[in-house]
């Protein structure tokens, strides 16, 4: 599924250079580090697909796959980053509130947040402003290799506690690791499920 089917298309850094919403697509969100790039990679089989994405530069642009014949995986820019100038974090805010508010064929947003640290307040935000927007927002753990399995159901307390807070999210939790391929399949079995 996916698999060799995935194609980059453009990165977006404007509203107008957005491709027409002719498919439905599904973006990925997540604080920079969290595992974005990593996990596209996983998921569509391809080893340096999100690479672009995390040059410099590149980060602030909205970057379109094309993911078969019928939808896109949009890979937004990584938020959180420290020391990032106060106009580039406003500018992306910008990009971004447009893009959610403003995309009818955006079916649904990927949150990632890192296991190890469960919700943090940058991850809050964009929850907000995805509640704002009416986009429904799936969260992805990454990186679970990372984390003992008895340690996990604090993090997930905590991440399911967030989460009964936005209305806009779906209740369910994807567990993932890329290291070791889970939840790959469940994630793109839940993207090929959109209509
Ligand atoms: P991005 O900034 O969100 O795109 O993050 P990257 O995909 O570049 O990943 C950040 C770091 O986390 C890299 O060093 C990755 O190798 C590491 N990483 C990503 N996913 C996993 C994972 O599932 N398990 C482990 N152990 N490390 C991961």
């Amino acid at each position: 599924l996916f698999a060799g089917e995935v194609e980059f298309l453009k990165g977006v850094v404007a509203m107008d250079g957005l491709p027409g919403s002719d498919r439905i697509e599904v973006c990925f969100a997540g604080r920079s580090n969290v595992g974005k790039s990593t996990l596209i990679n996983a998921l569509t089989g391809r080893k340096a697909i999100a690479r672009a994405s995390n040059t410099p530069g590149r980060t602030q642009e909205i970057n379109y796959f094309t993911l078969g014949a019928e939808r896109y995986l949009v890979d937004l820019p990584g938020y959180g980053y420290a020391n990032a100038p106060v106009a580039v974090v406003e500018k992306w805010q910008r990009l971004l509130k447009n893009y959610l508010s403003g995309r009818q064929n955006l079916r649904r947003a990927f949150v990632l947040v890192d296991f190890r640290h469960g919700v943090k307040p940058v991850d809050e935000e964009i929850m907000r402003l995805l509640d704002s927007s009416a986009v429904t927002f799936q969260c992805v753990m990454t990186k679970a290799d990372k984390v003992k399995e008895v340690d996990r159901a604090a993090v997930l307390t905590q991440v399911r506690a967030a989460l009964a807070k936005h209305p806009a999210a779906y209740p369910e939790i994807v567990l993932t690791s890329s290291e070791k391929g889970m939840g790959i399949p469940t994630l793109r079995s839940i993207i090929a499920g959109l209509i």
